[in-house]
């Protein structure tokens, strides 16, 4: 570990801010949509005068957190925080488990703001908390539940615009879900396509689902979260007789989740998303899944610029990460769509991000 002085990692103070940004095209998803971003951003500044910066996107129809909790929760935490110390920020984030362990958006923006300053201290990316040497990442784009028409011009936009792989949701009409994935293909030969039902399959209809698939010559790289979360046998069930990936979202939203998965092989793959665990146990959920044999994606809820970036620092150093999908930013507008380290086309380059995530938004 680097040389730290501790007389620079004393908080002064922490500020939390709830934002809101217009979605440029509503996230329509098998359990519900965003109309809007209404994310809470925070601010820790140390006496040195270096800060950090986090953020928590909530997404209530998936996790059943609320912006309420969520930013009393971070209040309460800011509140007691001026004069602590994290220089060692493992114990000082330790001190905070029990606070956040239903409300892992916070935990996730807490953790955020501490590591960005704790880096920023140090003039290093984030990155480097990870690993050694940084890996290039292009993410997905996502096809969101709509319409036959909305799904073919999206692919034939996204196509044209670079991006290799789309991910398609589906789950909530079987048949125009078909339809669509039918017209995505048609539409965009060349991609690679993932399949994310968002739990609103059973088993049986997931498998009749991408047997009809395979006889209109598509083959998804990945489906994610086929079944109900607490489905185990039925996420076992279409991971032995899927023919392709089958990666846990929903179902996985721990270490202790994840330790699960792996013991009964419920999965091939897992999505990592920083909302749902937090930084430090998102990447623990790496290491064991990795360890277990299984791929990794890292996903997202609805982050804008600051923590989307911070989740590509995270799969950068990591470099275990397969399935990128870090796309959220293309549904906003404004200021908070753009990440400095991302490109029009899904790829990622942290090589220019010095110091912390390198995202400073305005608060
Ligand atoms: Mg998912």
């Amino acid at each position: 570990m680097p040389r730290i002085d501790l007389k620079k990692m004393v908080i002064r103070g922490v500020t939390v801010a709830v934002v809101e940004a217009p979605l440029a095209v509503p996230f329509r998803i098998a359990t519900g949509q965003h109309n809007s971003l209404k994310n809470i951003f925070i601010k820790l500044e140390l006496t040195s005068g270096i800060k950090g910066f986090g953020e928590a996107a909530i997404a209530t129809h998936i996790t059943g957190e609320t912006v309420a909790v969520t930013e009393r929760n971070l209040r309460e935490a800011a509140a007691v925080s001026p004069g602590e110390d994290i220089a060692d920020y493992r114990a000082f984030l330790e001190a905070f488990r029990e606070k956040f362990s239903g409300n892992h958006a916070a935990l996730a923006a807490w953790e955020m703001a501490v590591l960005d300053a704790w880096t920023r201290s140090l003039g290093m990316p984030l990155w480097k908390l990870f690993g050694e040497t940084p890996s290039a990442l292009c993410s997905d784009i996502t096809i969101v539940i709509g319409s036959l028409e909305e799904a073919a011009a999206a692919a034939r936009l996204y196509a044209r615009q670079g991006f290799a792989t789309f991910k398609v949701k589906v789950g909530r009409d079987v048949d125009l879900d078909m339809a669509r994935v039918l017209a995505i293909k048609k539409a965009a030969p060349s991609a690679g396509i993932i399949l994310d039902a968002n739990q609103g399959f059973s088993a049986e209809t997931m498998l009749k689902f991408l047997k009809c698939l395979r006889s209109g010559k598509v083959h998804p790289l990945l489906i994610e979260q086929p079944v109900p979360r607490d489905d185990w046998e039925g996420l076992k069930k279409v991971t032995r007789l899927a023919g392709t990936l089958v990666c846990a979202d929903e179902s996985v939203g721990s270490l202790a989740d994840a330790a699960r998965a792996i013991r009964i092989k419920a999965v091939s793959a897992v999505n990592v998303k920083l909302m749902k665990s937090g930084i430090l146990e998102g990447a623990a959920i790496a290491r064991a899944a990795r360890g277990a044999g299984m791929e990794l994606m890292i996903g997202a809820m609805m982050e804008s610029s600051l923590a989307i970036t911070a989740s590509a620092h995270v799969a950068c150093g990591m470099g275990c990460f397969r399935f990128i999908d870090l796309d959220t930013t293309y549904f906003l507008r404004g200021p908070l769509a753009r990440s400095p380290y991302l490109d029009s086309k899904g790829g990622f380059d942290l090589s220019a991000a010095r110091a912390g995530i390198g995202v400073t938004p305005r608060l």
